[in-house]
């Protein structure tokens, strides 16, 4: 039986990209040669990397914007020092909204000067911090869109004249943004995207020649962007499936059509664990994710009965992150409303019995 996968990552694909990549492994498209065994510099590979990259610009509508797409590997944790290589000259500023945010700070440090412009640590991330104001003399403003750990995303980005930066990892493609807002997004695959193994930078020419420092060529956005994301040898699968994937989504219909769907998907769970007494919700209401929802069980003496369903219908990986406790849904943009269905009706369920 194939399972309901809940998990924060790596996650659920969509079903049709999953038999295309596993097809693609033992033969490319009828070339005879598998698609981990074909040079990178193969004029089918070049055509992969292409599309994918400029199939990210479209779907991001930042095409003929000024910005790169590149695919780069090391995961999202390698854009936190990147980031910084490559923006930070003397200060920089980061809103604190959790355990990644964090880790982008300590890897910034090593480089200038941070500014903790805001924070939600006083109440373990269960909110996004508003209303505060952001240094102008700042290199860049770093937020991280959505807390795949606490459940939390930023609705309204402040207006500032200050660079943003964004690690997108959690929610990239799943909702409508102004991308162009953004002088610098980054986001692993591994959730909305592909396998883990490349990650999606998308930056903007101007910030190729901002800083003096020498940048090692590996951590090089201009290294990478003048070499179309082909500076070394690519994560070939991972950036084939990812293009399976943005291909799918285009589709679709785009991130408007997505973005329906996961609202749906949000609606239908939120509403259960505001109106069934059994659950409470972790986050705030206002900034809650429509990608990872996070919730406890109030009785205690149900969470026996409640995991013994979930196991039973197919539901995998809904245990929440140590640092939060009780669960967590993840329903990026492969997860059905069915599947979201199936676990609201057992939380329904244990209602009754409660
Ligand atoms: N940023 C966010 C928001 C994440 O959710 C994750 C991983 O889950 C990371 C960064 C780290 O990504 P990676 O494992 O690709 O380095």
């Amino acid at each position: 039986m194939k399972k309901h996968n809940f998990s924060a990552g790596p996650c659920i694909l969509p079903q049709e990209v999953m038999k295309k990549a596993s097809e693609a492994v033992v033969e490319l498209d009828g070339i005879g040669l598998s698609l981990i065994e074909i040079s990178h510099r193969s004029k089918e590979f070049v055509a992969i990397m292409e599309k994918a990259r400029s199939l990210a610009l479209e779907l991001l509508g930042l095409e003929n914007k000024g910005y790169h797409a590149l695919f780069l590997q090391g995961g999202a944790s390698t854009q936190f020092l990147m980031a910084a290589y490559n923006l930070l000259e003397n200060r920089a500023g980061y809103i604190n909204t959790g355990t990644w945010s964090l880790k982008a700070i300590k890897e910034a440090r090593l480089l200038g000067e941070i500014v903790e412009v805001a924070s939600s640590q006083d109440q373990n991330f269960n909110y996004i911090p508003k209303g505060y104001q952001v240094p102008s003399d700042l290199d860049y403003l770093h937020l991280t869109s959505n807390n795949t750990i606490f459940g939390t995303q930023i609705k309204e980005f402040p207006t500032t004249n200050v660079p943003l930066v964004c690690d997108m990892s959690s929610d990239i493609f799943s909702r409508q943004l102004d991308f162009s807002k953004f002088d610098l997004i980054y986001a692993g695959a591994q959730k909305n995207m592909g396998p883990a193994g490349t990650t999606l930078v998308v930056v903007k020419d101007e910030v190729l020649y901002r800083v003096s420092r020498k940048i090692p060529s590996m951590l090089s956005y201009k290294v990478h962007a003048d070499k179309d994301s082909m500076f070394n040898t690519p994560p070939v699968f991972a950036v084939y499936v990812s293009m399976l994937t943005l291909q799918w989504l285009k589709d679709l219909g785009g991130i408007a059509a997505i973005e329906e769907i996961n609202e749906k998907k949000a609606n239908l769970i939120y509403s259960e664990i505001e109106l069934n007494p059994v659950f409470s919700g972790f986050a705030a209401k206002e900034d809650r994710s429509i990608m990872n929802a996070t919730f406890n069980i109030t009785d205690e003496t149900l969470k026996e009965l409640f995991d013994e369903k979930c196991k039973e219908a197919g539901i995998n990986g809904i245990n929440g992150h140590r640092s939060v406790g009780g669960y967590r849904a993840s329903m990026y943009n492969a997860m059905s409303l069915e599947s979201v269905g199936v676990l609201v009706d057992i939380m329904s369920e244990l209602e009754k019995k409660g």
